[in-house]
């Protein structure tokens, strides 16, 4: 298994890397997002997030589980290692 990093997962569902330009956007007048996240997450994690099989926080919001994957952050991060 390839551990990849770090899988942060959002308020509203989404599982992003943490060098996504998601992770810093605040909308004005809107609290800081709250944000769960999987350390030492696994290629095969990354992949097998689906509606049908979230990935569940183990650090931070542990309430919150991921069931969509950012298109942003996957494919096309620059040296992606996620392919
Ligand atoms: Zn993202």
């Amino acid at each position: 298994m390839d551990t990849i990093g770090k899988i942060m997962i959002s308020e509203s569902g989404l599982a992003h890397v943490p060098q996504c330009g998601h992770l810093s956007w605040t909308r004005p007048g809107e609290q800081k997002p709250k944000w769960g996240w999987v350390p030492d997450a696994t290629k095969e994690m990354w992949n097998s997030i689906t509606t049908t099989t979230p990935l569940v926080a183990t650090e931070g919001d542990r309430g919150l589980k991921a069931e969509r994957r950012c298109s942003n952050c996957y494919p096309g991060m620059p040296g992606d290692p996620w392919v």
